[in-house]
């Protein structure tokens, strides 16, 4: 069986490192926070083109504390797409606010600028775009539209570590970026584990207060914060990471690019990572490689019985998930996402990922949808 994500493959290439500083943080007793978090936040704040990098416990915490730290708060709305992992959605409800869904486009599968102002209302306090699956969001016209209103722009970066648009990094266009180090990420901790990255010192200061009690020293407490501190042990292994992510974000592209060349033009297959061609300017990282087929659920179960692993990243749009029924969304209200939920099948993408792998993955994709 060709597998999903393969984190055991990772390990074993870089063990000795990852050992040797587990050991040394043991060692150490600086389990949370400390040395080995702040020296993995200075490298990780340049390799996303920001001033400041807060690390944080998970990807989720990353997206409260951003969104509190631009002032969203109960009574307030937050623009986000519908076509996204529900945690975008459940940190805007973190924070007292409410996710006022929009549509998303058919080509980049990210919020559509075109449908944006749809979705905001003078209730609005932030937009949220997600740079699903690795790719980012069209960021100039978003950008635009939210300086015209005055209004901050959060990135979700969670599945877009090292991303391009137009050159600039993923999580350094908008007011605040946020980041997932859950282990299958493009950058994963041996645990959970996020961060916030921005250039406004004020607003890093703010996030810093906020995931540790929101005490400027100790004991005092400035504001109403949390635990939501990164601990030792993922620091010290995330500082580790940094040094191979560009080159495991460049095995993520050859394979992507490898999954293009094999798959364009294939009949039944309705639609590629940008169409299949590579845009000038943008970097995409490849989280997750997705295609879009008719008869999704067979032919996944025709992939399973060639021996390839696939996953759907997702096929529920968060606007008509049952938790969210109180918001009044109803089916039809995005077509372009519910779509894509209907479509979406994830084929096997990580880094160790053979040639031989993505020639047979492809190869059963085709047979499966011809
Ligand atoms: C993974 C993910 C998150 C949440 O990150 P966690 O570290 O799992 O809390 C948020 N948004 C998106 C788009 C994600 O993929």
């Amino acid at each position: 069986m060709i597998p999903f994500v393969d984190l055991k493959a990772q390990y074993r290439s870089i063990k000795d490192e990852i050992d040797a500083a587990v050991l040394g943080l043991l060692e150490s007793a600086q389990f949370v926070l400390g040395p080995e978090v702040r020296a993995f936040e200075e490298a990780f704040a340049p390799y996303c083109g920001a001033a400041h990098a807060a690390a944080v416990n998970s990807g989720t915490s990353a997206l409260h504390l951003a969104l509190l730290a631009a002032g969203v708060g109960p009574g307030d709305e937050v623009v986000v797409p519908a076509m996204t992992f529900v945690a975008t959605s459940a940190a805007v409800l973190y924070a007292g606010a409410r996710p006022a869904f929009a549509e998303v486009d058919d080509r980049t599968w990210t919020l559509d600028p075109a449908k944006l102002e749809a979705a905001i209302t003078p209730r609005t306090k932030a937009i949220l775009p997600v740079h699903l699956h690795g790719r980012c969001a069209d960021m100039d016209p978003i950008l635009e539209i939210a300086r015209a209103r005055g209004l901050p722009v959060i990135e979700d970066a969670a599945q877009a570590h090292g991303a391009e648009y137009k050159g600039r990094r993923a999580g350094s266009m908008g007011a605040l970026g946020c980041f997932s180090f859950y282990p299958g990420k493009n950058l994963g901790a041996y645990g959970e584990g996020g961060a916030v990255v921005t250039s406004d010192a004020g607003l890093d200061r703010t996030v810093r207060l906020l995931r540790d009690w929101g005490a400027e020293k100790k004991y005092v407490h400035t504001l109403k914060g949390f635990n939501y501190r990164m601990e030792g042990l993922q620091g010290a292994i995330l500082k580790v990471k940094m040094k191979h992510i560009e080159a495991w974000t460049e095995g993520r592209r050859r394979n992507g690019a490898l999954y293009d060349r094999l798959l364009s033009g294939a009949p039944g297959i309705l639609g590629l990572p940008d169409g299949g061609a590579t845009e000038p300017g943008l970097r995409h990282v490849y989280h997750v490689y997705a295609v879009r087929v008719a008869n999704r659920d067979r032919v996944q179960r025709a992939l399973t019985e060639a021996g390839v692993s696939s996953g759907i990243h997702y096929p529920i749009p968060v606007h008509l998930q049952p938790a969210y029924a109180e918001f009044g969304y109803k089916a039809g209200d995005f077509p372009v996402a519910e779509r894509l939920g209907d479509e979406f099948l994830s084929l096997p993408m990580f880094p160790e990922l053979t040639a031989d792998q993505i020639e047979t993955a492809s190869r059963a994709l085709r047979a499966a949808v011809a």
